[in-house]
């Protein structure tokens, strides 16, 4: 930069304020006031992201319909709506397969509720592996397996959901279907495995317990026939943990009464009651004040 009255290089600061070439000097002082503005607009940004005061309204509205979020006492309703509007905030929801078919508040807020939904029992876990949710208006071809799905949940952190079987899945909440639900306890079991804030959150001593469950209906002839979790449970561990988790939350009394250890084991591993929601609450949750489940979504 040249002082235009000599012809050199500015020496100091007090040489370019009384040269009178305002220009530079504006725009010296906007660089300086861009980069001191621009870390703290990001920092409260970032700050706002994982520590939002409450619900946008928009989603409140769906999430407040839920009978799950209906169970909770007051304080719980509080905690979930933030966990909800963290989840929101730290995932790209993706509509796929066109048509006019766009993302609304609505699949946002019904997917977020039931991934805190199973995930409530766990202070800030929030899915860290999984930052994109594409979702496609109704079952989708998948060309790898050349068949229709309904959802699936895959490693490079991505969940995939049919809105069409979503959405069925709750219209009828007590027959222990439910995709959404389904497909978060496969990203839940993942999570579990993947080293990062959320890991190995679901207690080994439980999980062994489930597996030995499993290997024991599997040694049966016919082992499902006469109980009211589906045949495909007992396609594999996953599988079996994904629809005993449909059951848990659809109808815990059914399951409870057929299956009181099956109950039990799932109510260990999620850290949640849905029988006794309002008096026994989270086993996790009286030790946490409100203010422990806003904040960067990982595990103390
Ligand atoms: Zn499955």
């Amino acid at each position: 930069m040249l002082n235009p009255a000599t012809g050199a290089p500015y020496e100091s600061w007090q040489e370019l304020f009384a040269s009178n070439d305002y220009i530079l000097v504006l725009i010296m002082f906007s660089a300086a006031a861009v980069l001191l503005v621009m870390p703290i607009f990001y920092g409260i940004k970032s700050y706002q992201r994982f520590y939002p005061k409450s619900l946008r309204p928009e989603y409140m509205l769906y999430v407040g319909q839920m009978a799950y979020f209906q169970s909770l006492s007051p304080l719980e309703q509080k905690r979930f709506a933030i966990r909800c509007q963290i989840f929101i905030n730290t995932k790209t929801f993706i509509p796929r397969g066109g048509n006019g078919f766009v993302l609304v508040p609505e699949m946002i807020a019904k997917i977020a509720a039931a991934a805190v939904e199973i995930s409530f029992g766990f202070p800030k876990m929030g899915f860290e592996h999984f930052s994109r949710i594409l979702i496609y208006p109704s079952d989708y071809y998948s060309r790898i397996t050349r068949q229709y799905h309904k959802g699936e949940v895959n490693v490079r952190g991505m969940i995939v959901l049919s809105w069409a079987s979503f959405q069925e899945g709750y219209a009828k909440d007590d027959d222990g279907i439910n995709l959404a639900i389904h497909e978060m306890a496969h990203a839940l079991k993942l999570e579990n495995r993947i080293e990062n804030g959320d890991y190995q959150f679901l207690d080994p001593q439980w999980m062994r317990e489930l597996r030995e469950e499993f290997k024991r209906l599997s040694a049966m002839q016919s082992p499902m026939e006469t109980t009211i979790i589906r045949a495909y449970a007992m396609t594999n561990i996953h599988e079996f943990f994904a629809v005993l988790c449909e059951n848990f939350f659809e109808r815990p009394g059914t399951l409870q009464q057929e299956q009181p250890q099956l109950y039990s084991i799932i109510s260990k591993l999620l850290m949640q009651n849905p029988l006794a929601q309002k008096d026994v609450s989270m086993a996790s949750s009286k030790a946490y004040a409100l203010s422990d489940f806003s904040g960067p979504i990982k595990r103390n």
